[in-house]
């Protein structure tokens, strides 16, 4: 590529909503333009590594044995009914009506489109495993939208869709394209670390997170550097108190509402105000009470209700929404939900220290004229909160006894799913088993946040010039810059000759042909950041020389002519 015929617009201030630091070198690199809030413009530079992360992603994937597909953006709202999720996601859910009043959503994921297309097509065990993925845009209607496009509403995300005949199956699904995730961060030269994610150390493995590690990141995860224990804080917190607290919280005990179906008692509650919030809360539920639909009251917080989900492990619910409490909603799980439950388990609710006097907690089985009661909570029992309730700390014992917990921050920038039959089931995607008898499949999903992956990777790399791109993901591999192009013969030559020789070997090169100043020429570069940069002029080309930097180095490094192209391969 010459940079004279590509487009290159570089700024020497970020703008003012640009508040971390891959947000600000991403707008003055000029990889992306705003358009609306959460809403960008890939531009040219920005998309050279959109479509390097995507190849990437393509080819572990389809390594690993998925096979790609590409579903619509735009999806009728009777397949999401038929989950229930066209009322359970609620505003981060975009919709959209035709001319003829009919609905959409637009997608945030493809569960129930890809469920659609199996259930149509898959009939007899002999067509499974399979496990379809696409790399499409997506839409979520993000409570606040930053960060670029670390937290943008359109965004590109990889997600794929595993369908197995039983549960070892989707285990064995799981593990391959847990495997098929940590090749393509370790392709794309960063820092991460993968970590269970609701409550998978207690239920079994049944999702994992991936996160770049970065200071700035969102979450907070939780390892012991002793051993492979590794969880969000959430996860971490659930294993945590089950693990080595089980006295921190006391069971509740069914008790009956007096004189209130359980709809009205909701309903007076909603009334009363918060003035405390929670951060998290376990609900382990009894085996008695499995099959009942269990509800809890949340505080409004940072997280909208379609965020607070039930944990897909058998008997445990975790909710986590934090800050901004003022007013409480409620949210209600299906009657069997939460599946089968240890019935050594009590129920008990637990929240974390940062909850001082919660007043207006209530939690139960929803059987008519029954709720629970017992903790210090809830209206019925005025008392404060628990006190010794507490997020995990660094120096706690881990909880498989090996050693020592320790905190870091981390970007989310993938997450693996087992499902189960959560889709299936709602939709009846069936298949025919050796007998001829239909079964439900097990289903499991696989995110990559592709253009996440861009922010993530500059947080991690970076210094007070611009960008430094890992190469596998750099816009431009080297950068090829000429003093004087457009006026030394000599010059010129050499640097053609240069660049035809590192295309000709299939390096991602870019010529710096717009006859900028050299201060100017190096300080766009560093800005963008491209990893290696090769600079000819009139008197290295003398001695028979070039001069090589690599984007970290301090100095140029003075490479004979004829060594060039090896020494940048
Ligand atoms: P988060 O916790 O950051 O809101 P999520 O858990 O809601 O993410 P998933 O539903 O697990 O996201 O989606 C899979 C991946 O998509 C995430 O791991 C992340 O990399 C990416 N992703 C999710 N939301 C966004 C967003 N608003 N902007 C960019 N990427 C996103
Ligand atoms: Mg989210
Ligand atoms: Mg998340
Ligand atoms: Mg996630």
């Amino acid at each position: 590529m010459r940079a004279s015929r590509f487009f290159i617009s570089t700024l020497k201030e970020a703008p003012s909503d640009a508040e971390i630091i891959s947000h600000k070198l991403m707008m003055r690199a000029g990889m992306i333009k705003r358009l609306g809030s959460g809403i960008y413009t890939y531009m040219p530079m920005g998309l050279r590594v959109i479509r390097k992360v995507e190849n990437i992603v393509r080819e572990e994937m389809n390594r690993a044995g998925a096979v790609e597909l590409l579903m619509p953006v735009v999806q009728p709202a009777e397949l999401w009914q038929e989950t229930g999720r066209w009322d359970k996601m609620g505003p981060e859910l975009m919709r959209v009506k035709d001319r003829h009043g009919r609905d959409y959503a637009i997608q945030p994921t493809s569960e129930e489109v890809i469920t659609d297309v199996v259930r149509a097509d898959i009939k007899s065990y002999r067509q499974l495993p399979v496990n379809f993925y696409h790399i499409q845009t997506k839409f979520r209607d993000e409570r606040r939208p930053r960060f670029g496009l670390m937290r943008g509403r359109e965004f590109t995300m990889k997600d794929a869709y595993s369908f197995d005949r039983d549960v070892a199956g989707m285990q064995q699904s799981y593990k391959i394209m847990y495997d098929a995730y940590v090749r393509i961060f370790d392709r794309f030269g960063l820092q991460f670390r993968a970590v269970a994610a609701d409550n998978g150390a207690i239920g079994g493995s049944g999702s994992h997170e991936f996160h770049v590690i970065a200071d700035i990141g969102e979450d907070a995860l939780v390892y012991c550097p002793q051993s492979d224990f590794a969880a969000n804080m959430e996860a971490a917190e659930a294993v945590a108190l089950s693990a080595s607290r089980p006295a921190a919280s006391q069971a509740l005990v069914k008790t009956p509402t007096p004189g209130k179906a359980k709809c009205e008692h909701v309903a007076e509650l909603l009334k009363l105000p918060l003035s405390h919030t929670v951060k998290s809360i376990v609900l382990t539920v009894e085996k008695e009470d499995a099959d009942k639909e269990v509800w809890l009251l949340l505080l409004r917080g940072d997280h909208e209700l379609n965020e607070v989900k039930a944990s897909k492990v058998p008997g445990l619910a975790n909710y986590r929404f934090a800050s901004e409490g003022e007013i409480v909603e409620w949210f209600g799980t299906k009657p069997g939900y939460l599946g089968p439950v240890d019935p050594k388990k009590p129920i008990k609710v637990v929240a974390d220290r940062t909850v001082s006097n919660m007043s207006d907690f209530v939690c139960g089985a929803n059987e008519e004229d029954f709720h629970y009661t017992g903790v210090n909570w809830g209206r019925d029992v005025p008392e404060p909160i628990v006190a010794d309730l507490r997020n995990v700390v660094a120096g706690d014992p881990s909880p498989d006894g090996k050693g020592t917990l320790a905190i870091q921050r981390g970007i989310e920038v993938g997450h693996v799913f087992q499902l189960g039959t959560r889709y299936s089931e709602d939709m009846q995607a069936t298949y025919l088993d050796e007998t001829g008898k239909p079964q439900l499949m097990q289903m499991g999903c696989y995110g990559i946040g592709v253009t996440r992956i861009l922010g993530a990777a500059i947080e991690q790399n970076f210094d007070d010039k611009g960008i430094i791109w890992p190469t596998a993901i750099a816009p431009f591999e080297v950068v090829v810059c000429p003093m004087g192009y457009d006026r030394n013969e000599a010059v010129k030559a050499e640097t053609d000759k240069l660049y035809d020789a590192l295309l000709a070997a299939g390096v991602d090169v870019i010529l710096d042909d717009r006859g900028e100043r050299p201060g100017v020429m190096f300080a766009d570069w560093e800005l963008i950041g491209v990893p290696h940069r090769i600079v000819v002029g009139d008197r290295g080309l003398k001695e028979g020389k070039l001069e090589y930097q690599g984007r970290r180095d301090a100095t140029a490094t003075p490479v004979a002519l004829e060594e060039m192209l090896a020494f940048v391969q």
